[in-house]
């Protein structure tokens, strides 16, 4: 008799629920989860394609020493034993952890604890420091706590959903599918579209903004000079829930019309039509993504939009809200845990002296790390000048998708002590690995996701592990046993870990603090088998939860405001003679991240086969380019990518996409974060990957 798992999608953000299927012969379907609230049934083609790239080709199964199979016990003490050393002689911050948004929290919540309370360190960042790190400290300069007020619902509540830097349409299509069908139910519903590319998202736009590259804190500091001048403005909310509006009015007022129209590249017209939708339309929802958050402005645009939200008491309301559409699965259950280098786990900040000594106590922990740790740029420049001498990558590509790609795998080429734990043998990472130890992958492990709504489900395992495959958790507090810390990581299930988890956000916390889920804190393994999908908070014995943050207008901060945050309307120069043009990397449609189990299935290779440099065909025509012509972008890391060109007047004049999953042995072949130069936004440590200048020429073989 066939089986059936409920789980979730281990792509993007949305976090769909999924029922797999084996049958008797072991064959593997899957279709959407009709009872899951994220998707009610729908699955896009990555996650209707996830049967597809189950097969054990290019698995990692054994533990192995500098490319040699070996056995788990001399693998992990050789890790252990080269951390112990390396912290010995060269300290704690000689060390450092680099982990993924494809971790489930309990992997997350196991190498935060081992790194921050037992190390003594805070280098552990994540990948998802490239995702949404810009929205994490937006929320926390204005909600005084990283918290995501709203949910997906509110999209199909809104008279009007503005998506700013989101091509939701491939990045997370479900959402959008759900946003079409209310759009098309509600012909009064008004989309608009912000983003200098026309992409697929822009079909449903009832209104296109193409944005100049970075221009959207000029934009919406507009909007809020617009708002604070019409009726729109909500003076009993800001005297009452907030507080920074006359700064933060005088920053917004401090660009003219003219000035806008410059630093936004629209029209005055656009504008015009742009503010008075806004100012007219209370139910209003902005989703906002990576052309937000990958900015060296990043966290100043997330500010801009909550400001408007907060002017006009936007927010917390069905259909109302500022919100961040995570990129990961679990990039927000890493967040949840103390995943980022600044971040201690529950929610809790490293800078705040009680918070660290709450967590210390839980944990009972010989130490913790008093200053934050070093974000994922700094970290790889740290591993490049020799400062960290043993790292441990989990799960991730960086030799691929970091920027300054090329010195990344230099840098991890010559760190002295590099172990790599991923469920693939021959990522460009793990080849450089001096101790590659093999993790069990989606349908075989079990704990739990967050997605962007602050959802958490379930990922259950309905296949046996392959090989000597391990969890990433199991491997951590094995090495962390053996480094001496055994009764602190005696974890024997995933289950044990979400418990302490939970039991950790409800400890000494009198509603201070957002993340709280106290309710699971006694969960045992049955129960954690059947949890069904919930929003957090949950804290214990409180009856029905709130769906919304905010509702009663009480923020994080000290005396219960929400602040707004003055920010400048500045658009960095980046384009220069040499280099003009401007780089855009982003996702397809029907691949994730490095391809690693996408490009597996035939069906969803077949949308894009290869990697392509997206142009307006006036700019392709100014330098001689011709459709489908191989063309060579270089930029100021001093590395080239030889890509294909696809001319096309979605595209703006003057800016150039290019997808960031193809990698290869050299950056040539299409591994265009090597063009990413490593600036970042000096507030949240993302970095700027849609904005990058580079010079373009058609190439012709030597
Ligand atoms: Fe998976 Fe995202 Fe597609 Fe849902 S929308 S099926 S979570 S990739």
């Amino acid at each position: 008799m066939s089986t059936e798992t409920r789980t979730t999608c281990p792509y993007c953000g949305v976090g769909c629920g999924v029922i797999a299927t084996v049958s008797d012969e072991g064959a593997v379907s899957v279709k959407g989860d009709p009872d899951h609230p994220a998707n009610f049934g729908r699955l896009c083609s990555k996650g209707s394609a996830l049967a597809e790239t189950l097969d054990l080709e290019g698995r990692a199964l054994y533990p192995e020493i500098t490319g040699e199979r070996t056995t788990w016990d001399k693998a992990l003490d050789m890790v252990a034993r080269t951390f112990a050393q390396t912290i010995a002689t060269h300290g704690p911050d000689a060390v450092a952890f680099y982990v993924s948004g494809q971790l489930l929290t309990e992997d997350y919540y196991v190498a935060n604890k081992l790194m921050k309370g037992f190390i003594g360190s805070a280098n552990i960042d994540t990948n998802s420091r490239l995702c949404m790190a810009s929205s994490v400290a937006g929320h926390r300069r204005a909600f005084g706590a990283d918290t995501v007020p709203g949910t997906y619902e509110d999209l199909e509540l809104a008279d009007l959903v503005v998506l700013v830097g989101s091509n939701m349409g491939w990045c997370h299509p479900v959402l959008y599918q759900r946003l079409a069908a209310a759009k098309a139910a509600r012909p009064g519903m008004k989309v608009v579209v912000i983003d200098p590319r026309r992409t697929a998202t822009s079909d449903i736009a009832d209104l296109h903004l193409s944005i100049r590259p970075d221009g959207d804190v000029a934009l919406f500091n507009g909007l809020l000079a617009h708002l604070a001048k019409s009726t729109a403005i909500d003076e009993n909310y800001l005297a009452t829930h907030t507080t920074g509006f006359a700064d933060t009015f005088a920053a917004a007022s401090a660009l003219s019309f003219a000035g806008l129209i410059e630093s936004t590249g629209l029209s005055a017209n656009e504008l015009r039509q742009f503010f008075g939708l806004f100012e007219r339309t209370e139910k209003a929802v902005t989703c906002y993504s990576q052309g937000v958050n990958q900015s060296s402005i990043g966290t100043n645009k997330v500010n801009a939009i909550i400001n408007c939200h907060l002017a006009t008491g936007r927010i917390g309301r069905p259909g109302m809200g500022p919100f961040s559409l995570t990129g990961q699965p679990n990039a927000m259950g890493g967040r949840e845990v103390g995943g980022l280098a600044n971040m201690l786990a529950a929610h809790m900040t490293i800078e705040n002296p009680e918070h660290r000594d709450c967590v210390q106590r839980f944990w009972n922990a010989p130490t913790i790390a008093s200053r934050p740790g070093l974000k994922a740029v700094d970290m790889f420049e740290a591993v490049a000048d020799g400062r960290i001498k043993a790292l441990w990558i989990m799960s991730t590509n960086p030799v691929v998708s970091m920027p300054d790609a090329d010195r990344v795998k230099a840098a991890i080429e010559a760190c002295p002590f590099v172990v790599v734990s991923d469920i693939v043998k021959e990522t460009d990472t793990a080849r450089l690995a001096h101790v590659l130890l093999p993790a069990t992958g989606w349908g075989e492990k079990s704990g739990t996701v967050t997605n962007s709504e602050r959802r958490i489900s379930r990922q259950r395992p309905f296949l046996p592990s392959p090989g000597e495959a391990r969890p990433d958790w199991w491997q951590i507090a094995e090495v962390a046993r053996r480094m001496g810390f055994e009764e602190a990581f005696s974890f024997r299930s995933a289950a044990e870990i979400f418990a302490e988890h939970a039991a950790l956000s409800a400890f000494e916390n009198d509603g201070a603090r957002d993340f709280d889920i106290g309710a699971h804190a006694a969960i045992d393994e049955t129960g954690f088998d059947a949890l069904a999908p919930f929003q957090w908070p949950q804290p214990a014995g409180t009856g029905p939860r709130t769906t919304r943050f905010f509702a009663e207008g009480r923020f994080f901060h000290p005396d219960g405001k929400a602040r707004f945050v003055p920010v400048a309307p500045d658009v960095p120069q980046r384009t220069s003679s040499d280099f003009p043009l401007v780089l855009n990397t982003g996702r397809v449609r029907d691949h994730w991240h490095t391809m690693t189990r996408t490009g597996k299935s035939a069906r969803l290779s077949a949308h894009i086969a290869e990697p392509y440099a997206e142009m307006h065909p006036a700019d392709a025509r100014g330098l001689s380019i011709g459709d489908a012509d191989l063309v060579e972008l270089a930029s100021e890391t001093g590395s080239r990518v030889i890509v294909r060109t696809l001319l096309s007047e979605r595209q703006s004049r003057g800016s150039i996409f290019v997808p960031m999953h193809w990698t290869g042995e050299t950056s040539a072949e299409g591994r265009i974060d090597a063009l990413v130069p490593p600036v970042t936004d000096p507030v949240s440590g993302q970095p700027a990957s849609k904005h990058v200048a580079v010079q373009a020429r058609r190439f012709a073989a030597a």
